[in-house]
């Protein structure tokens, strides 16, 4: 069994400043991860100064009383420069912006490693990349660094240029809150590998089997109201899966009825782990995300119009269409 190494510690301004005591400290991107990464950073005793295009994000960072400058002029002031602006943005964004700003000694940390996993990033070569991706939502990110219950996150030095790089990801972690839920040492490539996973193979299997739910209960002459609230519109399943983070996949169980435990139990024993599903989730991790063919395919110009048309054909199917009717007729 493969363990990751934790570290936690409950103290955020005081315990390791020296890695980036003296540091210019730039947030390029002010929305969900840059707005509280940013505050958080403030509240353990730095000033970071902010980088984002002149719209209302940036009237909100000027407003809360950041130093606010261009994207070029934040990356090129820094000697630590946070990127937090979409991943989709972020090669063209480092090669024209953020790159040309980049000194050696600096620091480059991510917050998602998909674009470093994949090779989409150009970063001088006398640049630290490190990654500390935070497993929370922005305003949660915020909200639990102040009332001090922390999230986790991920942290890894993908590339020491300058033999400080372990350092500094830890004093970053440190300051925006994440060691307090526990740093977890991990890498890009397995931040986004299970990222992706995640994504497309076990949300695809669950919306299956949602689908394929309906249409052989709707079949068995159930009506949509029913069907749709026992499947998800009753909101039960995430209470479901809010137990089962807090009391385990089976240490939930003791919540439902014999009935529903026993039923669960049996058909689950009588499913093949080893079977399709297996089979399939193993394809997708191998031949889909780690080989880099869908991070090939979805950094090809005309990707954003496949996702547009498939979501166009997901409104249109069965399940779509009743649950909008289901949905105006319970005023939801
Ligand atoms: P957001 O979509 O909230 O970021 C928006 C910010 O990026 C805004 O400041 C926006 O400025 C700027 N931006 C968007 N497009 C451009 C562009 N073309 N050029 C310049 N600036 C642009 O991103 P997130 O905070 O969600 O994500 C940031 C990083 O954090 C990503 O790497 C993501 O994977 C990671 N992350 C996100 C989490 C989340 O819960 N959201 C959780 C963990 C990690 P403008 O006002 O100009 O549009």
């Amino acid at each position: 069994m493969a363990h990751a190494k934790i570290h936690r510690d409950r103290s955020i301004e005081a315990s390791d400043l020296a890695a980036l005591s003296g540091r210019t400290i730039a947030v390029l991107g002010f929305g969900n991860q840059g707005a509280a990464q940013a505050a958080n950073l403030r509240d353990s005793g730095h000033a970071p100064i902010v980088g984002n295009r002149d719209d209302e994000y940036a009237t909100s960072a000027a407003e809360e009383g950041f130093d606010l400058r261009s994207i070029a002029d934040a990356a090129a002031a820094a000697d630590l420069a946070l990127l937090l602006v979409p991943d989709e943005v972020q090669p063209s964004l480092v090669a024209e912006q953020v790159a040309p700003g980049l000194r050696d000694g600096d620091t480059l940390v991510v917050a998602s490693g998909y674009n470093w996993a994949f090779g989409l990033l150009e970063v001088p070569a006398g640049v630290d990349v490190v990654m500390v991706a935070p497993r929370m939502i922005g305003a949660a990110v915020r909200d639990r660094y102040v009332d001090r219950h922390g999230f986790p996150c991920f942290v890894s030095v993908e590339r020491d240029a300058t033999g400080r790089a372990w350092d500094t990801t830890m004093a970053v972690a440190r300051a925006i809150g994440g060691t307090l839920g526990g740093a977890i040492v991990s890498s890009a490539r397995e931040e986004a590998a299970l990222d992706l996973f995640s994504e497309q193979a076990i949300w695809p299997a669950v919306l299956d089997v949602l689908r394929t739910a309906h249409r052989v209960a709707v079949g068995a002459g159930f009506t949509e109201e029913a069907v749709l609230n026992e499947l998800y519109l009753s909101a039960e399943p995430a209470e479901v899966f809010a137990h089962i983070a807090r009391d385990g996949l089976f240490g939930q169980l003791g919540l439902h009825s014999r009935t529903s435990q026993y039923g669960q139990l049996r058909s689950l024993a009588a499913l093949d782990e080893h079977g399709d599903l297996a089979t399939r989730f193993g394809r997708v991790m191998h031949e889909d995300i780690l080989s880099g063919d869908f991070a090939r395919e979805w950094s090809r110009p005309d990707a954003g119009e496949r996702l547009d048309t498939l979501r166009r054909e997901a409104d249109a199917t069965p399940l779509a269409v009743a649950e909008a009717e289901v949905r105006a007729r319970l005023d939801r």
